[in-house]
This record gives structure tokens, sequence and C-alpha cells, in this order.
């Protein structure tokens, strides 16, 4: 694919679409998100006249990913700010299926955690069955990017050895509003404001791995399946959040990714 476009997934009258988000609304696909990522003229692929206002649809999490694989530090400012070594190797944690959530949608406050914390991120989306890929053939593998909240229950993550439960609660994945087909992602500004205020700020050069290191890296680990979702770290500034904040993580050329923390 050589168009820069944005997919996303949405509903409207209770009804699951695809499309592609443009100034004008949203005009509807009659393909899947993973196959509108095989096309190499999606022309033929979009349904005449059915164009959708955003207004008036709910949008849904771009993707169904079967698993999310997340990297713990990966930004240079980060390792800085904890006063942190650089790491060899990334270290990988998983997300399951059931935390993600979408654009607007509730962040739910766990009553057995009294710190949740958000977690701007780039996450790179798959497009095709990848297993033991090669750096340099990591952008064939790659349906474009979004933007992701790793929410962390961070007295939990520090409590427990392991950090399955402190990652891992339902609605702790924000995941879009959208999949940008064609950005260049070593170079994008991301941030991140809590009740509008900004919290995060730096750019994807800082990465210490680079997306096509980090699929390169977990592709040699497990198969990865159309539509997983790897979530390359997130810059300093991290922080704490309470039931009623609204946090927004931003992505310069992708979008905002905007949800509501509940109790
Ligand atoms: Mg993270």
């Amino acid at each position: 694919m050589v168009f820069l476009m944005k997919l996303v997934r949405f509903k409207y009258n209770n009804l699951e679409k695809n499309g592609i988000l443009g100034n004008e609304g949203i005009k509807e696909l009659s393909c899947s998100i993973i196959d509108a990522f095989k096309a190499s003229n999606i022309q033929p692929l979009l349904k005449k006249d059915e164009v959708y206002n955003i207004n008036e649809v709910k949008i849904l999490p771009p993707v169904k990913p079967s698993k999310i694989v997340c990297v713990g530090l990966n930004y240079r400012d980060h390792a800085l700010e904890l006063n942190m070594k650089l790491p060899d190797e990334p270290v990988l944690f998983i997300k399951p299926s059931t935390s993600v959530i979408g654009n607007l949608d509730q962040i739910i406050y766990p009553t057995s955690s009294k710190q949740v914390d958000y977690e701007a991120e780039l996450a790179v989306v798959i497009s095709k069955k990848a297993h033991q890929i090669k750096k340099e053939d990591v952008d064939q593998y790659i349906g474009g990017h979004t933007v992701l909240n790793d929410v962390t229950a961070r007295d939990l993550q520090s409590k427990d050895v392991q950090w399955t439960r402190a990652k891992s609660f339902n609605t702790f994945c924000p995941l879009g509003p959208c999949i940008e087909t064609e950005i260049d992602p070593s170079n994008l500004e991301i941030s991140l404001k809590l009740n509008g205020e900004v919290k995060q700020s730096s750019n994807t050069r800082n990465m210490i791995f680079s997306p096509q290191e980090l699929v390169e890296f977990i592709s040699n680990i497990m198969t990865l399946n159309p539509g997983d979702v790897i979530a390359t770290g997130t810059p300093p500034g991290v922080g704490p959040m309470y039931i009623g904040d609204t946090v927004e993580a931003e992505i310069e050329g992708i979008g905002v990714l905007k949800n509501y923390v509940k109790g």
C-alpha cells in the first residue's frame, strides 16, 4: 500500500463498519481493516455514496488484536528521568485482548488499586502473519500506526513481581482513534494531556529500540497475527489519573485518543 489514509472501525445503527476518515467524514469500506492493509488500490473497495458524519457514529478500536505485546523502558529521556541504564534488549509483557477499548470510552478504576497511571505510546499494527522477520523486511508486515494508552495500576505493579495484574484490567488498553497507514514512525511528536494539562511530551526519535527492531525481536519469539498490536513504550512524565479525569494521548499525524476515568 502506498497511500496515506486513516482507517477506522465504527458503529452506526448497531452495525459494525469499516471506513476511511477524511475531511468530509467517514467513507465506508466494503472490506475489513486487515484487507484494506493489503489493497493496492482502495478506490474499488469504497462503497459508493456511503459517507458518515463522525459525530453520528461510535468510533470503535481500529482492530481486534489477538494480543498486545508491550515494551517496558524504551525512551532514552524516560530512562534518564528514572536514572536507569539503557536496556540491552527490550523487556516485554502482554496485555490481553479483553483490555482494549476505543476512543471516548471509559477507563474503569479497579477497586483493588489506589494508583492508576497513564502511559501514551505509539502502537504498531501488524498487517499479516509475521514469524522470524528480519528488521529490513519488517515494513511489509506493518499495516500502520495508532495511539495506545498503556494504563497501569502502578501500586500493583510495584507489589507483584509479574506485571500481568497491573496491566490487564478490562479497559486498560485504550486504542485508536484510527490507523494511519503510511506514516514514518521515526520522528513523531508524542504527548499526553490530563484534564487539558500537558503531562508527557517527547518525540519517537527518542526511542531506544525502533518499531522495526521491536517487530524483529518479538517475531523471533512468537508469531504475530494480522491485527496484533505492538506498544512501543512511553516517554517521560507518567503519572496518576483519578476518577473524573479526562486523558488525551496524541501522536503527530495520527490523532488524539481521548478517554474518561470512571469509578
Ligand atoms: Mg508502557
